[in-house]
């Protein structure tokens, strides 16, 4: 089921978007375009992690994606992702930049949030056994780094509920499980019987990392909640 992945190095070509597709525009009304273009602006949070890769990847879906790196970057989008990184640094960086708070404010206005492997560490309401360590956003128990060092990074075919386009190829690195979700979480997808992939209404939660291959149907499924939201 799994094998051994090699990793992307430092330098190494991202995926990018077509070279006429824009990957930032911040100078559109908040969240969306004009009505000639009705794409909405998805904010990814910059501080620390895989940020350009899934700058590269929204663009890729006809998305509108702006770095967010300041409280107020948060006005004018329609959804955030926070990407994969290290939990406790982007934690650190949440803190120092002021964006803790922020962000629990319009997650609560219903902005949807997509968390990818830190980034899903972030938004669980327990880590590691402690309640609530970060945002606390989605009623899940995670815990870091749960795969071990023989099997730290490695490559799953995935079965995901409700996903059409058969398995989806997913890229784990230190990554962490879920191991419990609460009420309103509905898990879509589970690695030898533990938990990688779960959503609500308004959260799509993945302990790996979509953004690296070429697959954009989880970055869809995002849009698809954002759009059905509406909330800019
Ligand atoms: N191991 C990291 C953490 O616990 C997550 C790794 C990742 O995002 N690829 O924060």
């Amino acid at each position: 089921m799994t094998r051994r992945f090699d990793l992307p190095k430092p330098g190494d070509p991202v995926v990018r978007p077509e070279p006429n597709e824009s990957m930032t525009d911040v100078s559109r009304a908040p969240g969306r375009g004009s009505a000639a273009d009705d794409r909405p602006t998805i904010g990814v949070l910059g501080i620390q992690g895989d940020v350009s890769e899934h700058i590269a990847a929204l663009a890729r879906t006809g998305a509108r994606a702006q770095w967010v790196k300041r409280p107020e970057d948060l006005e004018g989008i329609a959804g955030l992702v926070l990407p994969g990184g290290e939990s406790t640094t982007l934690r650190r960086l949440l803190d120092y930049e002021g964006l803790l708070a922020k962000i629990r404010e319009r997650y609560a206005a219903g902005m949807p949030v997509f968390g990818t492997c830190a980034g899903a560490i972030l938004l669980a309401t327990e880590v590691d056994g402690a309640p609530a360590p970060h945002l606390g956003l989605v009623d899940m128990t995670v815990r870091r780094n749960a795969f071990g060092r023989q099997r730290e990074s490695f490559v799953a075919s995935l079965d995901i509920e409700g996903l059409e386009g058969g398995p989806l190829e997913a890229v784990f690195i230190r990554a962490p499980l879920i191991e419990r979700v609460g009420e309103g979480v509905e898990v879509l997808a589970s690695i030898e019987g533990e938990i990688v992939l779960a959503e609500t209404d308004q959260a799509l939660v993945a302990s790996f990392h979509p953004e690296l291959t070429d697959d954009l149907r989880l970055h869809r499924r995002f849009l698809d909640k954002v759009q059905a939201g509406s909330v800019v």
